[in-house]
């Protein structure tokens, strides 16, 4: 099977649990320490069995692959990567049925995120997950006053819109961002607006 690393947490000084984005589901495994293991580090794709303990309620890791991507010695890519996938734990955490969309969208993320600003790939998966969750907000209907927005929009957690004069936020242009939602794309963006647009994005989901 294989996954995406969202979660590493450290258990009883050596042992990990780990959360898992796989082609079908999300899953949490128990892993124990062992030298020969090969490094586990959030955001890894990772190839891997399951095995079920005796008296335990949480399946083993084991057999773990490390699929890594040329770009992984790269600290910078590494980093933001590992901003975004880490949004993702809170966001699911509570689901297991995921279906396959989230791993493909992260599969496909990574497998181009040499290519460019990987702060571009991010924004342009990010807008696809609110499509696919059906969470978009297209309208441009302020979150505050409830009136239309018609020039700049500062956009809030989750991309929620809002009058700059309403929230007091960075703000781009409604044109901007309307090309974004139709395009999926970022490319006629320019690198401020993309900026201003991942840090909402890593406030959360
Ligand atoms: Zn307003």
């Amino acid at each position: 099977m294989q996954g995406f690393i969202i979660k590493v947490n450290r258990f009883k000084d050596e042992d990990l649990i780990v959360t898992i984005i796989t082609q079908q589901n999300l899953q949490t495994l128990y892993r124990f320490y062992g030298a020969r293991h090969g490094v586990i580090n959030l955001g890894f794709k990772i190839d891997f069995e399951t095995q079920m303990g005796l008296n335990t309620t949480i399946a083993r890791l084991r057999d773990v692959i490390h699929l890594a991507y040329p770009w992984i010695m790269d600290r910078v890519r590494l980093s933001i990567w590992q901003q975004f996938v880490a949004l993702f734990y809170p966001h699911l955490k509570d689901s297991q049925e995921i279906g396959s969309f989230y791993f493909e969208l992260l599969d496909s993320a990574a497998s181009s995120w040499h290519q460019q600003n990987p702060k571009r790939i991010a924004i342009e998966s990010y807008i696809k997950i609110l499509k696919h969750e059906g969470r978009l907000h297209e309208d441009f209907i302020c979150l505050y006053c409830e009136k239309k927005i018609e020039n700049e929009v500062s956009l809030l957690r989750a991309f929620l819109p809002s009058h700059p004069t309403c929230s007091h936020r960075l703000s781009i242009s409604s044109r901007t961002l309307r090309k974004l939602y139709d395009d999926e794309s970022t490319l006629f963006m320019s690198d401020i607006d993309v900026d201003t647009l991942w840090h909402v994005l890593i406030e959360g989901l």
